[in-house]
């Protein structure tokens, strides 16, 4: 069996993390290397690989990634400003921990198209 991810050791309490909101279906923690003043990192508990996994029976765990999305945005004062959603997946996402992870970055205003 592979390696738990970091994201699994944090949820285990093996990895120290800035925890800033959690539900039965996703956590919510602070990105350590961040790209923007407010930069989030939303995190199904259960460890899927990446979005290729997502089907019909993921639904209520894809959608809570997006309610804890809002939630969390609201909580840090972004939903007036606005903010970034992102799914880095796979080689040509650019996505380098193999367990599926929105980013929710705000607290500047964002350049498109991103590089
Ligand atoms: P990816 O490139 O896979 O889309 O994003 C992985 C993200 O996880 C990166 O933004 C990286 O800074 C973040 N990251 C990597 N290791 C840790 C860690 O131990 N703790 C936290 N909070 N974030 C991490």
């Amino acid at each position: 069996m592979s390696q738990p991810s970091i994201f699994t050791r944090i949820m285990n309490g093996e990895v120290e993390s800035d925890l800033v909101y959690e539900d039965d279906l996703v956590i919510a923690i602070r990105d350590i290397n961040p790209q923007a003043p407010i930069h989030i990192l939303i995190v199904p508990r259960e460890p899927f690989v990446s979005v290729n996994e997502f089907d019909e029976g993921h639904a209520a765990i894809a959608g809570q990634m997006l309610v804890a999305a809002a939630k969390v945005a609201k909580q840090l004062g972004l939903d007036q400003s606005g903010y970034r959603l992102v799914i880095n997946n796979g080689r040509d996402g650019g996505q380098d921990i193999e367990h599926v992870h929105m980013h929710l970055l705000g607290g500047r205003r964002l350049g498109w198209p991103p590089g």
